[in-house]
């Protein structure tokens, strides 16, 4: 940075991170693992009287943690920067100063959207030049569970016109005759790596068709390249990557041999790399669908800014968890609803922010 003589330069950015621990509603069970908590980490950018904020948010499977989170925020000396609209310089170096840590980096990029936006006093879906009503439904997850369990989950869900059911483990069957018991929704399935034998996946896949699936995401383990090429070109549904993909240079990485890609904040460092790989995606005639973790309304709010580009949306991680510390994007009759609040569209839920 250039300071000439004599010439103090402008405050610099303030960081500030808080540790919280999400209290899901039900247990999550999914293909390998089970959980009724998520630590996540809140961050704030402070700058010019205006605050920004962000989330990690730290499913425990993925290799990052509070502490983690910690040691990599307490490194960055965001300080130096005096100008928060210097973003691809910001989070440029945010990116270098560390290998992985793509929660915690995703924490900066949302809360300097959030930042700049609000500075802005515009939500990030306009200063993209997206048209908010293109913002798809988003599907609402059931987790792998005894069919009282699903039955249950699915009238919860009655308000969503598109489920997102997990499979993998011994009763997809049953899961999905539960859950057809109970509506005739569409339904999109997370096999979570769980198939093992392509053949065997080949036929579920034309089985779940009859029973009104949309598309199938990541059947398979994600080092399995031959049997998912194979799978996706006699695949009647389309078969989308999201364990298989990470960051913008994956994107190359899987085209011909998905169909399409889950693009999660948490992954891919935040909402600067999402745009990147949703616009090199649609290029190479991808799907696109925008996901998420269990996290609050704030990271959630940050993907849905991205939504009207993507085919689907799977952003239910806030509603699966009771105490949110934002309020934020809407969900009405099953639909991403964005606003025009500037940022990424969230509100500080004062009962649940913790006290800083
Ligand atoms: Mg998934």
């Amino acid at each position: 940075m250039l300071v000439m003589k004599g010439i103090l330069p402008e405050k610099g950015l303030k960081l500030s991170f808080e540790p919280f621990e999400l209290q899901l509603k039900h247990v999550f069970t999914l293909a390998g693992s089970s959980r009724s908590t998520t630590p996540v980490m809140l961050t704030r950018i402070e700058f010019g009287g205006f605050c920004g904020y962000g989330e990690a948010s730290m499913p425990p499977y993925l290799g990052e943690s509070h502490k983690t989170a910690a040691k990599y925020l307490s490194a960055l000396k965001l300080e130096q920067f005096s100008d928060p609209f210097r973003m691809d310089e910001i989070l440029d170096y945010v990116d270098n100063i560390a290998p992985g840590n793509t929660a915690a980096k995703a924490a900066i990029d949302i809360a300097l959207h959030d930042l700049t936006g609000k500075i802005l006093n515009k939500p990030w879906h306009k200063i993209w030049g997206f048209s908010p009503e293109k913002a798809p439904d988003t599907s609402y997850t059931i987790g792998i569970d005894m069919p009282e369990t699903v039955r249950q989950k699915v009238k919860e869900a009655s308000g969503y016109k598109i489920l997102k059911v997990k499979l993998g483990s011994r009763n997809d069957i049953e899961m999905i005759e539960t859950v057809r018991s109970v509506t005739n929704v569409q339904i999109c399935v997370d096999v979570n790596q769980g198939w093992t034998d392509r053949k065997k996946a080949l036929d579920m896949i034309f089985w779940l068709k009859e029973k009104g699936v949309v598309f199938v995401e990541q059947p398979m383990p994600r080092e399995n390249f031959d049997d998912i090429a194979w799978l996706t070109q006699h695949s009647p549904l389309p078969v989308i990557a999201d364990e298989a993909i990470q960051r913008l240079a994956d994107v190359q990485k899987i085209t011909g041999m998905y169909s399409g890609i889950n693009i999660k904040l948490m992954k891919c460092t935040g909402m600067r790399e999402a745009h990147k790989i949703i616009t090199l995606a649609q290029a190479a005639n991808l799907k696109v669908m925008i996901g998420c973790m269990t996290e609050t309304s704030c990271a959630v709010s940050a993907a849905a800014q991205l939504s009207p580009k993507a085919n689907w949306a799977d952003l239910d991680g806030n509603l699966l968890i009771s105490n949110d510390p934002f309020l934020g994007v809407k969900i009405i009759e099953g639909k991403i609803t964005l606003t025009n609040e500037p940022g990424i569209g969230i509100q500080l839920a004062v009962n649940n922010y913790p006290a800083t």
